[in-house]
Order: structure tokens, then C-alpha cells, then sequence
């Protein structure tokens, strides 16, 4: 959650560069940024906690945003990521611009016209390299050639927000369960997958897991009272369950019935092999539904 909560946030800080137009763009860059660069903000006390906010991402939105330099008069010279060596500030540290004579906030442009082919004295090879990225860089005469920003996506810059691009970049990624094609698939029914998932997980409010949390109930079975209710009663051994499965395995591949959750599920995933995939896949699916559907209405009857 916490992920997503980043990923919306991020888009905020895109919209402040991409110059959207919006109201709230407007307000902020009258209110809060006044003309400075964004990078160089620093919180007050009286900031909103949304705006802190914001301030707070900067770490992460400034290693998605380039700008790309056309005239060169918005770019921040030292604060904006456009040039290959990175943030210039952060190259060349905070001596920078009192050794080339560049104010902090200048823009590229600015910086092109105060440039002199004179390297300053007892200076770091990092700021020389500035100070010669300066004679190789070309800006472009038309005002109306603006400079711009753009988004990080996953192959390539994009001048949009890429939502679900950026959110996949930032999420921690664990390896993909063998079980997930037998669960998420196309054209699967959302309902039977979504319970099939947390079944799978084992995470479905059965009885044994309600007790588990302190709940004061019996813990027989909603459906037949004569065994503890958990998953694999439930969806395998309850008399409701095994007549479902009854019927559904005669019509496909006739085996025992007397297997464990982890069994059946294996038996759903290889035995889609040999029959019509997406089909079996949604018995499968169907057939864990329904119990855990007829358990939840005998509970709250
Ligand atoms: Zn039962």
C-alpha cells in the first residue's frame, strides 16, 4: 500500500514539472515555489503535511525526471538531472558553483553565458569535467523551443506519467508462484479467482483461522457440524464438498477424493495439461467456490 500511496505521490511531483495547467499545479508553483527550483525547497513549519510530503519523495522523483534541454532557459543548471554526468551538484559537490562562478539556481542558459574557457585553479576533476561539458553542449536559438521533462518509464523516457510502470520499478518483486497461472489467468472468473487465491494462501476466514484470532465460536463445521471447520474440510472433505466434486469429476478425470488441499491443487495444475486449460482451471476454481460460499451463508444465518 505504502507503494502505491509513493506512486501517487510521484505522479504529484510529475505534474509540477510537466506544467499540466491544472489549478493545483498553479497554486503550488505561486504558494511553494515562487520561481525557485523544486530541488532546492526547503520544508518550513508551516507547510502542509501533503507538501512535506512531497519535499520528502524528492530522493525518489529525481532519480525518474530528466530534463531534456532545448533553449535551456527553465532547466536548473546544477539542480535538474539533464546532463549524462548526472545532477551537477551532486558531481561536482556544493564547491561547484562558487568555483565556476555558476549561482546555484542559474539556469542552463544562464550558465552558457557566463561560461569562460578559463579553468579555475585547485578545483576537483570533477569540476573540470563541468566546466568542459560546458564547451560541448549546444543550445537551441528559438524561444518557443521550450525545455521539458520527462518520466523514467521501463525501457525508455516518456513525456506522461507511466502509473503502473512506476509503481512495478518501485515495489519489492518476489518470484512468481508456480501456482499463479493456475489461479490468474485470462478469462477467469474474478470472484472464483480471487477466492481461489486466498485459498491457496490459506487466508480465507474458515473457523479454525477465525478461533485462531480470539473469536469465541464453535469450531464445527457451518455445513455438516461434525468435523472442525479449516480449509481442506471445507473445500475437500465436507459432505457438501465431496458431493460437488462427485459430480464434477465424473465429467472430467475420474480419481479418489481422499486428497489433501496441496494435492488437489497440484492435480488441478498438471492435469490441465491434458484437457481444455482455461476449462479446468475455472472447475477448479468453481468448485472451491461454492462450499466456502454455502459455509459463509449457514454462518451468518
Ligand atoms: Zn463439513
Amino acid at each position: 500500500m505504502s507503494t502505491w500511496n509513493s506512486t501517487l505521490c510521484l505522479k504529484l511531483v510529475w505534474l509540477l514539472f510537466a506544467g499540466s495547467g491544472s489549478l493545483w499545479v498553479a497554486w503550488h508553483h505561486h504558494h511553494h515555489i515562487k520561481g525557485k527550483s523544486f530541488w532546492s525547497l526547503k520544508p518550513s513549519a508551516s507547510d502542509s503535511w501533503n507538501w512535506r510530503s512531497l519535499l520528502l519523495l524528492r530522493p525518489l522523483a529525481e532519480k525518474f525526471l530528466t530534463c531534456n534541454i532545448r533553449n535551456g532557459k527553465n532547466g536548473s543548471f546544477w539542480l535538474d538531472n539533464w546532463h549524462p554526468l548526472g545532477t551537477l551538484i551532486k558531481f561536482a559537490g556544493q564547491q561547484g558553483p562558487g568555483k565556476l562562478r555558476i549561482p546555484l539556481l542559474s539556469s542552463v542558459a544562464d550558465a552558457f553565458a557566463n561560461y569562460s574557457a578559463r579553468i579555475p585553479r585547485l578545483c576537483s576533476p570533477q569540476i573540470v569535467a563541468v566546466h568542459d561539458l560546458l564547451s560541448t553542449v549546444h543550445l537551441t536559438d528559438d524561444e518557443e523551443d521550450h525545455d521539458f521533462y520527462s518520466w523514467l518509464g521501463r525501457d525508455s523516457n516518456l513525456i506522461k506519467f507511466p502509473t503502473a510502470e512506476t509503481w512495478d520499478s518501485l515495489r519489492l518483486k518476489a518470484p512468481a508462484k508456480a501456482w499463479s497461472s493456475s489461479v490468474w489467468y485470462k478469462g477467469a472468473t474474478p470472484k472464483h479467482a480471487f477466492n481461489m487465491w486466498l485459498a491457496q494462501l490459506d487466508r480465507l476466514p474458515t473457523r479454525d483461522r477465525l478461533i485462531a484470532w480470539g473469536m469465541p465460536i464453535s469450531p464445527a463445521c457451518c455445513i455438516c457440524s461434525q468435523f472442525a471447520e479449516s480449509r481442506d474440510h471445507l473445500f475437500l472433505r465436507c459432505v457438501f464438498s465431496e458431493q460437488i466434486w462427485k459430480l464434477i469429476l465424473l465429467r472430467l478425470n475420474p480419481v479418489s477424493l481422499h486428497f489433501l488441499y496441496l494435492v488437489f491443487f497440484f492435480w488441478v495444475d498438471t492435469a490441465q495439461l491434458y484437457h481444455c486449460s482455461h476449462g479446468f482451471k475455472e472447475v477448479g476454481g468453481s468448485g472451491c467456490d461454492f462450499p466456502y460460499m454455502e459455509a459463509g451463508e449457514q454462518f451468518f444465518l
